[in-house]
């Protein structure tokens, strides 16, 4: 065998001969590689680890890995669902949060509070000193955050709420054990409070109460809210109602053809509590009206002429 060798960059040439014994080596090498290699490979896919590449074992990968897939799908979808009800939850939250503010704004000029005290469109006042820049990138705010803060956010406006709900109740019940108006919605006043003529006798007597004469079977009404602590007959004032309000103060409500409350109830201001009559000591259809004042009848004129805080 001879193999000539070419030089590219001088274009020499050289010619090698190889006797009966080298030729059989070079040819061996030459053919036997690629078997050899071949051979190797196939014994490698056959030895010890053949297990993992026979097609019954690749089978059973594949359905394992395509059931992974199939959960990570389910998984993903899941997470998908329960985000979308967290963004639903969250505006909900949101939407009650403002109407809260709405609410108490609203409130708060009704009451013509101050508003420093109870402001309602300002996020509750925090503070703290500027921290160390970290130098962490800024990441939107985690949702399970995000929901803390509105929780907080909500307590803090219920509380305030409680506070004004509290304080407006209290003004409402010193408004309404504020004695003032006239115990009839509709008449006229027909005696005055003092030194009077008895209209039974004609002698000179002192008039404990007021007179409002109207129609017979009319509305006669509490002038401030209070308890009942008399609905029934007392000596000369006929069918009779009395009121306690608080703070030292009751009323009576006396001549009445009809009592409508009864010892212990609470009556609110304005509340109808009995009908005009002429029961008892009467010339006709009439409230004897009487304010006391720790255990005295006063003139009930002062209280009646006073407006409604
Ligand atoms: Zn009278």
């Amino acid at each position: 065998m001879k193999v000539i060798i070419v030089s590219k960059r001088h274009g020499r040439t050289r010619s090698l001969s190889f006797g009966g014994w080298t030729r059989a080596v070079v040819s061996a090498c030459l053919l036997g590689l690629p078997i050899v290699g071949a051979w190797i490979g196939t014994e490698l896919a056959r030895g010890d680890g053949s297990d993992i590449f026979t097609s019954d074992s690749t089978k059973v990968w594949n359905e394992a890995l395509a059931e992974q897939e199939s959960q990570i799908k389910t998984t993903k979808r899941d997470a998908e669902e329960q985000l979308a009800a967290l963004t639903l939850r969250m505006a909900e939250l949101q939407a009650r949060l403002l109407r809260l503010d709405a609410l108490g704004e609203r409130l708060t000029t009704i009451a013509k509070l101050d508003k420093g005290e109870f402001d309602f469109s300002q996020v509750p006042a925090v503070g703290g000193p500027e921290s160390v820049d970290l130098g962490e990138a800024y990441q939107a705010p985690d949702f399970l955050d995000v929901i803390g803060q509105l929780t907080d956010q909500i307590a803090s406006r219920e509380q305030q709420l409680e506070t004004l709900e509290a304080l407006l109740a209290n003004r409402k019940i010193q408004r309404d054990v504020f004695l003032a108006g006239r115990p009839i919605k509709k008449g006229w006043m027909s005696s005055r409070y003092g030194r009077r003529t008895d209209p039974f006798n004609g002698q000179i007597a002192w008039h404990s109460g007021v007179d409002f004469a109207g129609k017979l079977g009319s509305d006669i009404v509490a002038v401030a809210a209070g308890v009942v602590t008399w609905a029934s007959e007392r000596h000369g004032y006929g069918k009779m109602v009395e009121i306690n309000h608080g703070n030292g103060f009751s009323t009576r409500y006396a001549h009445n053809t009809d009592n409508l409350v009864k010892v212990g109830d609470v009556v609110k201001k304005g509340q109808v509590v009995a009908l005009m009559g002429s029961s008892g000591r009467s010339t006709g259809p009439h409230v004897h009206f009487e304010v006391y004042k720790h255990g005295r009848a006063v003139d009930p004129a002062a209280y009646i002429h006073r407006t409604n805080r």
